[in-house]
């Protein structure tokens, strides 16, 4: 699902193109909620701001339903973000679309952007608002019952399996919180993880006080049934070979997220995860970068979360720009 977004947008404004010859104050990479909010927040500053992204709207434009992101009560994730890009373009902030973001160098004071066309963009400063992609199973069927079962978010989308039968698959903190949060709302929850639980202790103490709560280790996920829902998914023992039908109506993917960072690599500084590190104030370790949202190492990876972040970052670059000028 591709929306044309600085296209079809009815009557409202459209966002304008980027001059790629302008020295701008601050260039945002990125376009998803984080990236969108930082031009806004910039905009109103009365920086000279452009926005530069892959595909508008980030993993929003993926999101069937969002019931969590606070004054709307229900979304689909492409309204969300035609409300969100509305009000961006209102404030005539240019973008370029369709860009990807290549690799970053530090030229004096200032920031150079290297697109994979060979182009360079200059700014004074930059945030990086490049997101990040769940981590997918790889297996049979999953990209066929996405949506229709297959979920990556327990906390976005596990209201809608209230009463039903879910599985987990994950073995690590994220996917046993997941399956400590579905139990109180599902019917039962299988967690099925292919080697040993890397949670802590105590968050697999408090799954284990859950009574409609399994969990199978050892056991793989081979693939993904049903029609046109999920109805199930085949698993392998890994120390038998025995293969078996698990039925559910969802199967939330829990075993991680993966930065899109690539570009920054040896550019800033990253965690263990690739996740760019930031301080309170959305810095990264180089001057004049600042980063907010899914791309960086702030916990809870949600749209208000990153938008918030993206404001923040914003912010900052304003008051980096005051002192340079
Ligand atoms: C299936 C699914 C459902 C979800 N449901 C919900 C929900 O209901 N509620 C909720 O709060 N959260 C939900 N989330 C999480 C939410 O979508 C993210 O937390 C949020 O989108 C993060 O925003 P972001 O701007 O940091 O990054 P993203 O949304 O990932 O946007 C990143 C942007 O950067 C661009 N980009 C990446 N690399 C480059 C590059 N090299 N050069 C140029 N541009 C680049 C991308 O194209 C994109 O425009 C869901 C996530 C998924 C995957």
């Amino acid at each position: 699902m591709e929306l044309k977004l600085n296209m079809d947008l009815g009557n409202s404004k459209k966002m304008p193109g980027l001059d790629k010859t302008k020295v701008f104050d601050l260039l945002i990479v990125g376009s998803g909620p984080a990236g969108l909010n930082a031009a806004l927040y910039a905009k109103r500053k009365g920086l000279s701001v452009g926005l530069v992204g892959k595909k508008t709207g980030g993993q929003v434009i993926d999101t069937t339903s969002v019931e969590n992101y606070l004054g709307f009560e229900f979304k689909t994730g492409e309204d969300l973000i035609k409300e969100f890009s509305q009000h961006v373009a209102s404030l005539e902030v240019p973008l370029l679309k369709d860009a990807e973001v290549a690799s970053l160098e530090k030229v004096e004071d200032w920031i150079h952007i290297n697109l994979s066309t060979g182009e360079v963009l200059e700014a004074r400063s930059v945030i990086l608002a490049t997101g990040s992609r769940p981590r997918r199973l790889g297996v049979k069927g999953e990209d066929d019952f996405l949506g229709k079962g297959v979920a990556y978010c327990a906390i976005c989308d596990g209201p809608l399996f209230e009463g039903l039968d879910v599985i987990v698959a994950g073995g690590g903190n994220s996917a046993v919180e997941a399956a400590i949060d579905l139990a109180k709302i599902a019917n039962s929850v299988t967690l099925v993880h292919r080697s040993q639980f890397r949670a802590d202790q105590i968050v697999i103490d408090k799954l284990n006080t859950y009574s409609n709560v399994k969990v199978h280790l050892e056991t793989e996920i081979i693939e993904v049934q049903g029609g046109p829902l999920m109805s199930g998914i085949v698993v392998k023992d890994k120390a038998t070979g025995e293969t078996r039908t698990i039925e559910a109506n969802g199967l939330f993917v829990e075993i991680g997220y993966l930065p899109n960072s690539g570009y920054a690599k040896g550019f800033v500084q990253m965690n263990n995860k690739e996740e760019i590190i930031v301080n309170a104030l959305n810095e990264t370790s180089v001057p004049g970068v600042f980063a907010a949202g899914d791309v960086t190492d702030i916990p809870y990876k949600q749209i208000i979360i990153a938008a918030s972040e993206g404001a923040k970052a914003a912010l900052t670059a304003n008051d980096y720009i005051n002192r340079l000028k």
